[in-house]
């Protein structure tokens, strides 16, 4: 492991002013238009050393009701303001996050242990949903339909929801508020949002950002309201909340599955992005140097913690044995270390818990007679060496998502064979085919290929665009956010016909009473 030259206190010493928090003091973890908090006091601490970063004042039962209730007016008075006037208060949010992107990129790495570069790549990922969702502003448009009707007209419109519960998970800790809040923003939407509460101070960072940009507009500021607490608590509360029309929920199948069953008993609506198990086929007419970097980048980046990770790769019997020697070669150069370090690329897992849920996987791994090729040890702390197994795809431990560095590698023969493995687990998120062969290429693309919401070509699995819709199918709980026409699940359809004639036929050409 590579020595330590900038500390956690360092950084956070310099970075938390600027992003007003505080280092000793109490942070106030609810935001209801206004700062408060009279729950339980979480303490932080950075997966990089342990350290303690800072304390949250988590919201209390009364603390939800009061940001809630908040929420709801400002969304009455939000909706009213035409969607591209609320299209500029999201530019400025995502120049008032441009200014701070360094600072904001490095308390992603204190908390969640990214290296810096993937830190400021969230954030970056937060601007562009911004500029995304300004232009997005002046384009909510719906269609004109023909009436079968003389002297009628119909069309669909669309109206703001109301105010989106936001339910995040730790290793997305701000992009995917920014993917919520941005697109639920220019909708007309207000939005409540419980981030995970293993990266409580990035979320009140970035709700203090959005409360400045409200203010200088003269918005309400309880439009990105903020309540920070555990699931089983907050959680549960928002999405039992019949005030609450959408909830988008981010995170582990088994959260997706509370969350979609309690959301769907009041009749709400969910936008689940849940666990993959995402997958890399490797063919013999690959181009191999970008196969290599697409599965070492997308297998080990953020430590394997990302939903679209590389967790499992088929590569063609003709060029198992050398390929998959390259890649176990290019895994003993992997500097590990702290991720505050310019020079690492692979930082710690977020917790113990994480490390013994990938030390378990493993030892099952062993117990099926899987051949670890390399890795898999505890350096120290949360620091894990990433891991290379040949294993079998039927096995339970592969068809799970383990949340950590842990590659599977497999062989096959035919394509057919490759996509039916690459599709037989219960996740559906991302996928990939590396082949330099048209006719493979748009087979793992028809509709007998990849069964992914993602499905890739000469590219890795993980590093989508905020541009396409994000998601995945099966278990990944088939939401889709972001990109493409990802606002309508925002947004309120509605469709409305206008008789402009001087009769009333019935639709179906039914007589009645004339
Ligand atoms: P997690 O499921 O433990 O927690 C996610 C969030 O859900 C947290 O805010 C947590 O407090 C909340 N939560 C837990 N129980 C809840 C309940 N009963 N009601 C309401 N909320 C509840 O996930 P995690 O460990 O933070 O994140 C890792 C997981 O997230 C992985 O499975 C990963 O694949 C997935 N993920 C998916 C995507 C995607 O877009 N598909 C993106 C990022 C992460």
């Amino acid at each position: 492991m590579k020595p330590q030259s900038v500390t956690v206190s360092l950084v956070a010493k310099t970075i938390f002013p600027k992003l007003g928090l505080s280092l000793k003091g109490l942070n106030s973890g609810v935001f209801s238009g206004s700062w408060s908090g009279s729950g339980a006091v979480l303490e932080k601490r950075s997966p990089i050393d342990g350290s303690l970063l800072g304390r949250v004042q988590q919201a209390s039962a009364e603390d939800y009701e009061k940001a809630m209730t908040a929420a709801q007016a400002a969304f009455l008075a939000w909706r009213d303001l035409p969607a591209p006037k609320r299209g500029e208060v999201v530019r400025q949010l995502g120049n008032a996050l441009r200014e701070l992107k360094t600072e904001l990129g490095q308390i992603v790495s204190l908390e969640a242990g990214k290296i810096l570069s993937e830190g400021e790549g969230e954030v970056q990922e937060m601007i562009d949903i911004c500029d995304f969702a300004v232009g997005l502003s002046r384009q909510l448009h719906g269609l004109t339909i023909a009436s079968e009707r003389p002297g009628h007209r119909m069309m669909e419109q669309w109206q703001p929801l109301g105010v989106v519960g936001i339910i995040s998970a730790f290793n997305f800790p701000v992009a995917v508020w920014a993917w919520n809040s941005a697109l639920a923003a220019v909708c007309g939407d207000a939005t409540i949002w419980k981030p995970s509460e293993k990266t409580p101070l990035i979320a009140i960072a970035c709700i203090k950002i959005a409360e400045k940009v409200c203010r200088a507009n003269g918005v309400d500021p309880a439009i990105f309201s903020l309540v920070i607490g555990e699931g089983k608590t907050v959680g549960e509360l928002l999405s039992n909340d019949r005030r609450i029309p959408l909830v988008s929920a981010t995170g582990s199948t088994r959260m997706g599955q509370r969350v979609g069953e309690v959301v769907a008993k009041r009749f709400g609506r969910s936008l689940l992005e849940l666990g993959g198990n995402n997958a890399i086929i490797v063919t013999p007419s690959a181009d191999l140097k970008l196969a290599k970097r697409a599965i070492v980048f997308g297998a080990v980046g953020t430590a394997g913690q990302r939903c679209t990770s590389t967790r499992r790769i088929f590569v063609h019997e003709s060029i198992k044995a050398e390929f998959v020697a390259s890649l176990v070669a290019a895994y003993a150069q992997l500097p590990i270390g702290s991720p505050l370090e310019k020079t690492t690329l692979i930082g710690p897992l977020i917790d113990e818990a994480a490390v013994a849920m990938m030390q378990a996987s493993l030892k099952q791994v062993k117990k099926f007679g899987g051949n670890v090729l390399c890795g898999g040890e505890l350096v120290k702390g949360n620091y894990v060496t990433p891991c290379i197994v040949e294993a079998q795809n039927d096995w339970p431990v592969v068809q799970h998502e383990t949340f950590a560095p842990i590659l599977y590698v497999m062989g096959y023969r035919e394509l057919d064979d490759a996509i039916a493995m690459q599709n037989a687990v219960p996740q559906g998120l991302s996928s990939a085919i590396f082949t330099t062969d048209l006719r493979e290429a748009e087979k793992f693309l028809s509709a007998r290929g990849s069964d992914c919401g993602i499905a890739n070509v000469n590219i890795g699995t993980s590093g989508a665009e905020i541009g396409g819709a994000f998601g995945g199918e099966k278990e990944t709980g088939g939401g889709r956010e972001s990109g493409s026409d990802a606002w309508k699940a925002y947004m309120r359809r509605q469709t409305v016909t206008i008789n402009y004639s001087n009769a009333l036929p019935l639709a179906q050409g039914i007589k009645f009473g004339d």
